[in-house]
């Protein structure tokens, strides 16, 4: 698909993306915002963020995580996203400072999920998420989007694929970037994810009644981009 055909629909509409972790889902909706000339939020860069920050200030490790500490300490935490015309998508900043590179590393997967359970994180995230997405022309993904933060979306979309799938993508994609780990830490790191992004108490990971699910272990990028287009063609 090239720069030049770019697809324009009558209504902006919302698209919500979730699914297990390292499914992909931020490569298809990247591609998918790009093609429709649509805003992409990556809510996960999010709580990624939120993590990297809890590290920096010791609040959380290897057999201790001081949350209420977080809690307090929340309003301190200022996400915003800028957008790279180099890189053709939008970089995470964490109180004016550019942590897109730094929030992709396995210390802050290790801990990520772990943060994501506290309600007045994911309050305060989603609040933020409601906002960007409030004029529509979206594509956000994540694993509430279109259960809890944008129940109304227009077009949703839940991702699988088996867990060794999606461990030997995260692991290629950490081996390309120069992190040095085993195949076994990256699968037992996404199948932990899953089960905590899965079970806990505030907005688990649950597929939308209305979400439309696609198991992408033998899908091409491109065939998945034009299944959406054709999909959100429909709706827009
Ligand atoms: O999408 P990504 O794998 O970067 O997300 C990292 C983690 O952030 C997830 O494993 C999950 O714990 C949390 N998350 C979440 N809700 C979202 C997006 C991400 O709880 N909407």
């Amino acid at each position: 698909m090239g720069e030049d055909d770019k697809t324009e629909f009558k209504n902006k509409i919302v698209i919500a993306i979730d699914g297990f972790s390292s499914t992909g889902k931020s490569t298809i909706a990247k591609l998918l915002a790009k093609q429709l000339n649509y805003i992409y939020v990556d809510t996960g860069a999010m709580y990624r963020a939120v993590t990297y920050f809890a590290l920096d200030h010791s609040l959380i490790g290897e057999d201790f995580f001081h949350s209420q500490q977080l809690i307090e300490k929340l309003d301190n935490v200022n996400i915003t996203f800028k957008f790279n015309e180099e890189l053709g998508f939008a970089e995470v900043y964490l109180n004016g400072q550019n942590i897109e590179k730094a929030i992709r590393t396995l210390e802050v997967s290790r801990y990520v999920s772990l943060v994501s359970t506290i309600s007045e994180v994911r309050q305060k995230l989603v609040e933020q998420q409601q906002i960007m997405g409030k004029n529509k022309g979206i594509v956000m993904d994540g694993r509430d989007i279109g259960t809890v933060v944008f129940p109304d979306a227009e077009l949703k979309v839940f991702m699988t694929a088996s867990a060794e799938t999606r461990a030997k993508r995260r692991y290629k994609e950490l081996l390309e970037r120069g992190h040095s780990l085993s195949y076994n830490e990256v699968l037992e790191n996404v199948t932990t994810r899953d089960r905590i992004d899965s079970t806990r108490e505030d907005s688990p990971l649950l597929k939308a009644k209305d979400a439309i699910e696609i198991d992408n272990s033998d899908l091409t990028i491109e065939s998945q981009v034009e299944t959406l287009l054709k999909l959100a063609k429909t709706i827009a």
